[in-house]
């Protein structure tokens, strides 16, 4: 039985005194929620605040991007145990934004996983097809270059550790959802792909979380499919009653 895991993605909003507003409503408002895990991702200005916050509660913290080298001359980046100093235990990696602003690649993706799990933290790997994909029959081909690619030369034993976010970019902040049956479809694709490569074991024990305009009034259609086991959340994340109530309505 996989554990149902809600992330919320702030991407680039909450200054800090903002985040810790959200932060210690949310502490208030999930007190007591445990059956599923719960993640929060600010921006890489309020992590240390944050963390600060949340520790000791129910609510986990993670970025929303790492570079994957240890340290070094790389001017802007943030390395992995930079990261694991402030108690982080997830971190996102290819997401569709980063994918398109930034020429984030499945190799790039690749080496974030890879610096990750060295490092402990776990990966909330995205993919996910453009509109012009879909429309044009690419979905599936588009999903397993992103899942093979970003996962390239991983071992069984390291996928088992790794989260993956099917996020279709047509859906992502526009208010427009894939149908359960359309997320549930890829999601189970996903699985199969896993199952294919590492086998039966690994494919059903890697969470797989839906993102795309998730709110709490479509959250509980959505994990009702049998591979979905979590959503990413970017707007909806913003609003302690909002994010509150998604993570309410998630248990399986
Ligand atoms: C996201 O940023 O990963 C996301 C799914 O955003 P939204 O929920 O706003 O569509």
């Amino acid at each position: 039985m996989r554990r149902p895991i809600i992330a919320g993605n702030w991407k680039m909003y909450k200054t800090v005194s903002e985040a810790l507003d959200l932060i210690n409503g949310l502490k208030q408002e999930l007190k007591g929620e445990t059956a599923v895990d719960i993640v929060v991702c600010p921006p890489f200005t309020a992590l240390s605040k944050v963390a600060e916050a949340a520790k000791g509660s129910n609510i986990a913290w993670g970025a929303q991007d790492v570079y994957w080298q240890e340290e070094g001359a790389f001017t802007g980046e943030v390395a992995p145990k930079m990261l694991t100093d402030l108690g982080c235990s997830f971190c996102i990696v290819g997401h569709s934004e980063r994918r398109t602003y930034f020429n984030e690649t499945n190799s790039t993706v690749n080496n974030k996983v890879k610096a990750l799990l060295k490092h402990g933290i776990v990966p909330i790997m995205c993919v996910g097809e453009r509109l012009e994909e879909r429309d044009s029959g690419k979905t599936f081909n588009v999903v397993s270059d992103h899942v093979e690619g970003g996962l390239k030369d991983l071992s069984g034993e390291e996928i088992s550790k790794i989260v993956i976010a099917y996020e279709p970019v047509w859906a992502i902040g526009t208010g427009r959802n894939a149908t359960p049956q359309q997320a549930q479809e890829v999601h189970k694709f996903i699985r199969d792909l896993l199952k294919k490569a590492y086998g039966g074991d690994v494919s059903a024990g890697v969470r797989i979380q839906y993102g795309g305009s998730v709110k709490s009034d479509n959250i509980r259609a959505i994990i009702s499919g049998e591979d979905i086991d979590g959503a990413l959340v970017g707007g909806a994340s913003l609003k302690v009653k909002d994010f509150a109530e998604i993570v309410r309505q998630s248990k399986k």
